[in-house]
Formats: C-alpha cells, structure tokens, sequence
C-alpha cells in the first residue's frame, strides 16, 4: 500500500494540474482550446495509409493540431481539446510506468476523431475495431469516433493511448497479451486516479478470474488475438499477470517486456529473468493461479 501511495503522489500532482486545464477549457472563452494548426504546417506526417483513407472521408471537415507527443485531426474544437489534455495526461502515466522517455521531437502519434456515425462506419470498413474500446489502433495510429453526446466511459481512452506508447517504444510489436494486459492495468490505475482527482471516490478495479475460467499461462502468452469466445477473460487475465509480473518485480518486469518485444520466447526468458522467484510457467503459473482469484476491487490488495 505504502508503495502504491508514493507511486501515485507525483502523477496525482499532474491530473490536478491536468483537471484544471480541462476545467477551464470547458469555459466558454476558448483561450485554452487547442491552436488549430495548418495541415502543412503540422511537425510531422503519418506514414500510415489509413490516416489518409480517414482524411479522404468529407476531406473539408478535418481541422488539426498538436501537443507535445500527440498530432490531432479533427472536427470541432471542443470535442479535441478535453482529448489532448487526457491524452498528455495518460502520455505521462504511461512512460513513468515504462521509466521511458522521449528525447523531445521525436516521433508524435497521430489521433483521428471522428464526430459523424456514417462517415465511421464507412472507415471501419477498412481498419480492425477493437470490440473492447470501441477504438482503431492501427501501426502506432488511434482512430476514434466521439461527439459532445458520446463522451468515453471509463479508461477507453487510457487504454488506447497506452497502446499508442508501446506502439512507439517497440515498433516491432509485443505479445498480444503483454500489450492489452498492460494497457488495462496501466489505464485502470489512470483512471481510477484522475477520478480521485475530480473529488470521486475510485480505486483501481481490477477483475477476479477464478480458476476454472482461467486460461492456461502457456495458452495464454501464445494468443496473437483474444479468443472470441473468453474475450472478457483474456483481458481480465492478461491485466492481472501484468499487475502480478510487475508487483513481484518491477525491474523484471520492465527487463522482460524488452526480451519479449526482441521476440524471445516466454518460458526461457521468464526462467532467466525471474530466476529465483519463478523457475518456469508452470512455477508461475501455480501462484498466479491463486492471486488471480483474489478480489482486487475490494480491499489493500488493490494495488498488489
Ligand atoms: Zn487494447
């Protein structure tokens, strides 16, 4: 517990600074609504062909921008901005948890929103919907389709940048597992904290699986897509071994994700880097098995 709070301090420091900018944003002087940017005069470009399918659909509506490590293309302003300001917040989270940094000028992901229901439907023809968030995450890209009306629940857009980040940190791509479990666990705890940050009263939920759903670990980490028929139980899981992985240590954790992003198999690796703590899947899996049952929502375990 001890841990967690020194954990959160300086990242609570952000969301309230983070919650005044969107606060004052919402007033109706526009003051701090995100600067409208010129498409040629944007920092950079998006190598990705479906960034452009997205602006050849009603081509005079997108308007852009850009923030720190984020280029946006969008309808209306006051639809982007509150997004740009949740964006560099989830930015931040994300690359503590990491211990990563960019050098500044470095690559900025590029965040489609869509405002018009038909013109989405029209682009999901051509990318993979996330079932999850309801999200297009595409080759380091975000698209996303959101009004004044339809506003995110939850930590969907944590979520989705949080794989945005990964995205830029191991273009070669990570385990299917890796990649959804951490951006649930990294964006449950974001949430939970700019929340609390707002006067709400939020822990991180994080989901009991018991053992009978539980997927086998070396099923598991083999995935290259949630099974559609457990869908809900391969995100739970996947969050709760990140959670565990990295609660156990945190080092390792980081040391393993890199071994995992060069394509290293699992059980070597987990067995070289946890060495003394797990000496293989099977060890791993016989205490993760019960952690995975307990009730994180509801007690000091939460952040364990
Ligand atoms: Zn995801």
């Amino acid at each position: 517990m001890r841990a967690s709070l020194k954990q959160f301090l300086p990242v609570l420091s952000l969301i309230s600074a983070a919650a005044a900018i969107a606060s004052e944003s919402n007033s109706s002087t526009a003051i701090n609504a995100l600067p409208e940017v010129e498409f040629s005069q944007l920092s950079q470009r998006d190598p990705n062909p479906l960034g452009e399918r997205a602006l050849s659909i009603h081509r005079d509506q997108w308007k852009h921008g850009e923030t720190e490590h984020f280029i946006y293309h969008f309808v209306s302003s006051d639809v982007v901005t509150p997004i740009s300001v949740e964006a560099e917040f989830h930015y931040r989270v994300v690359a503590k948890e990491l211990q990563r940094e960019q050098p500044p000028g470095d690559t900025k992901s590029h965040i489609y929103v869509f405002e018009r229901p038909d013109d989405w439907r029209q682009f999901q023809t051509v990318g993979g919907l996330e079932k999850w968030t309801g999200g297009i995450h595409s080759r380091g890209s975000l698209f996303i389709l959101r009004d004044a009306a339809n506003k995110f629940s939850g930590n969907t857009l944590g979520h989705e940048v949080a794989h945005l980040i990964l995205h830029r940190f191991y273009p070669d791509g990570i385990p299917c597992w890796l990649d959804e479990g951490f951006a649930q666990y990294v964006s449950k705890g974001a949430h939970a904290s700019y929340q609390r940050a707002r006067g709400y009263d939020a822990k991180p939920h994080s989901h009991a699986i018991t053992a009978a759903d539980l997927i086998p670990l070396a099923t598991l980490v083999g995935m290259t897509q949630p099974p559609s028929d457990q869908v809900e139980t391969f995100y739970d899981e996947s969050e709760r071994l990140v959670r565990f992985l990295a609660f156990t240590d945190k080092a390792s954790f980081l040391n393993l994700l890199d071994s995992l992003a060069r394509h290293q198999p699992f059980d070597s690796t987990l067995a070289r880097i946890y060495s003394g703590k797990f000496m293989s899947v099977e060890g791993l899996e016989e205490k993760f098995r019960e952690y995975a049952a307990k009730d994180a929502g509801s007690s000091q375990h939460d952040s364990m």
